[in-house]
């Protein structure tokens, strides 16, 4: 009981650098287990390890349990397995193209399978006729792209 209160309050951290996605979204939050104690432990596996974002989460994730009545809490984080893009809910991808974010490739997608690179659907009008403009787009974690169907420049969320 206390435990899906605590996963709740966690789970409404956004991410700072995409602020339409929850950390649950990300698949960056990974377990929250509170002890009779009351204490509560958060384990988070970071996105892109070095990203400065974790630190602002890490502080959110303490703030979101204090509101829910959690003060004794614990975020611990878990590098191995690492996180990869393929932990991004559905519902999180979807969040992402509304955002006017393309949401990264799974790494079992048949195009990238068959021929071993990515393509990249335009979030605006959904064309595959994408060009990659920068390794970098607005944060480290994205790249920036051009749909070359509607001109329109776009963020890439990165595959890892
Ligand atoms: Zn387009």
């Amino acid at each position: 009981m206390k435990t899906a209160k605590a996963w709740e309050a966690a789970a409404t951290v956004c991410d700072p650098e995409i602020p339409v996605l929850t950390i649950e979204d990300l698949g960056v939050l990974r377990d929250v287990q509170v002890a009779e104690s009351g204490a509560a432990v958060v384990t988070i596996t970071p996105t892109y390890s070095g990203c400065p974002a974790m630190l602002v989460m890490e502080t959110e994730i303490l703030g979101a349990m204090r509101s829910a009545g959690f003060d004794d809490v614990r975020v611990e984080t878990v590098l191995s397995p690492a996180w990869t893009t393929d932990w991004l809910s559905d519902a999180g991808r979807e969040k992402l193209r509304a955002y006017g974010i393309a949401p990264p490739v799974r790494a079992s997608s048949s195009r990238q399978a068959l021929f071993g690179k990515d393509s990249v659907d335009c979030p605006q009008c959904g064309s595959c006729n994408t060009e990659r403009v920068s390794e970098f787009g607005s944060t480290a974690c994205k790249a920036l792209y051009r749909c070359k169907a509607c001109a329109e420049p776009f963020d890439y969320f990165k595959c890892l």
